[in-house]
Formats: structure tokens, sequence, C-alpha cells
């Protein structure tokens, strides 16, 4: 099965059509849970949590596939996801432990 770096590769998308796509994955993830919180103007759509479980991935996919076109190769791929996901998040954890 081909992981992330692999279909990045596959696909001949640019990194600017990456990033916009991006932007629309997000809209669709914001739609969501616009209708799922019943905001005003929102909750006709009738979204589910299943819906929002599915676009949180759709633009996490594509945040990935960015960070592999940005990427030199599979290995660096891999060890910036890593190192950025350890640095990145071990900041957020300061943050919530005060
Ligand atoms: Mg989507």
């Amino acid at each position: 099965m081909f992981g992330i770096f692999e279909l990045t590769q596959a696909d001949p998308k640019s990194l600017s059509e990456r990033a916009l796509k991006l932007s629309e994955e997000a809209g669709e993830l914001a739609q969501a849970v616009l209708s799922v919180t019943k905001a005003p103007g929102s909750e006709y759509k009738n979204h589910s949590l299943a819906d929002v479980r599915e676009e949180a991935v759709d633009a996490a996919i594509v945040a990935l596939s960015v960070l592999a076109h940005a990427s030199s190769s599979k290995e660096e791929f891999q060890a910036e996801l890593d190192r950025l996901m350890g640095e990145k998040c071990a900041k957020w954890q300061e943050k919530v432990s005060g």
C-alpha cells in the first residue's frame, strides 16, 4: 500500500495546488463543525460528528502531503514528521500544563 510520500509523488499537483486544497478541506471541516454545533445559518446542513471526523482526516492527509512535497526523500519526510510532531506537541503540552 502506498503511503503519503508515495501518493504525493504519484500525484502531479503543485505545492501551491496542495496548499489551496488544504484550504478547501479546512473549509469543508468548518462547514461540518458549523452544522454539528448548530451555528446560526448552518444547522440545516445536517452534518454529523462522523462528517467532522472525515473532514478532519481529509485536512490532515492534505497537510501531510504538503509536508511530503516539501521533503526531498521519504526518509526526510518521516524524520521531519517525527521531529516536528515531537517539538510541536511538546510546546503544546507546556501550554496546557501551565
Ligand atoms: Mg473533504
